[in-house]
């Protein structure tokens, strides 16, 4: 038997229901052979970074129990991604897309292969990723640069805008 490898997975949207489309990507993943999600973050509304004129996304994380390969898991989030209307054909790069799904640790694994890099190349210069992040895994250690997720994120330069998101409004 393959012994699961902890795997944190960034989660996005930036058009149409992006709470809804969120969800839908963190139930999916939790449906995946293999695969059992562990911990789920807060969400966060977040400014774009980036050239490209766009909506606000809302960002979590996710933290999984894996038995997949980190190729195969890339696959199975292109596949959920593709569940949620996210046309990668059709997109601008770096544009709005319904569901973003991107790994940011496997393990202590590091990977860069043409269509993998793992940990996610950018993880430690944005918030909209790190504080998420901190929420399930803050003294979870990056493996390339051998500092907590906390830490990353207590000496990060981002400053774009982010702040929690609460689904349901207080007033309501
Ligand atoms: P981004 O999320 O960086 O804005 P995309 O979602 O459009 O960009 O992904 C572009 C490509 O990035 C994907 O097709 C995938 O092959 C590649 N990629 C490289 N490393 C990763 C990773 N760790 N997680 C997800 N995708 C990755
Ligand atoms: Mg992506």
């Amino acid at each position: 038997m393959t012994t699961p490898i902890r795997a944190y997975i960034g989660v996005g949207s930036n058009v149409g229901d992006r709470f809804a489309h969120c969800l839908a990507g963190v139930e999916a993943l939790g449906r995946l052979g293999g695969t059992r999600v562990v911990g789920c973050s807060r969400w966060y509304e977040t400014e774009p970074v980036g050239e490209v004129v766009q909506a606000w996304f809302l960002n979590g994380a996710v933290g999984s129990d894996t038995t997949l390969s980190p190729h195969d898991l890339l696959t199975r989030c292109r596949y959920i991604e593709g569940t949620r209307g996210r046309d990668r054909a059709r997109e601008d790069p770096g544009g709005p897309r319904p569901l973003d799904l991107d790994i940011l640790l496997f393990g202590d694994q590091v990977i860069s292969t043409p269509d993998l890099h793992v940990p996610h190349p950018r993880m430690a210069d944005r918030a909209f990723v790190l504080a998420p992040l901190e929420d399930i895994a803050p003294r979870v250690v990056h493996p390339v640069l051998k500092r907590t997720i906390s830490d990353l994120r207590a000496g990060l330069a981002d400053t774009h805008q982010i702040r929690l998101y609460e689904a349901v409004p207080r007033s309501a």
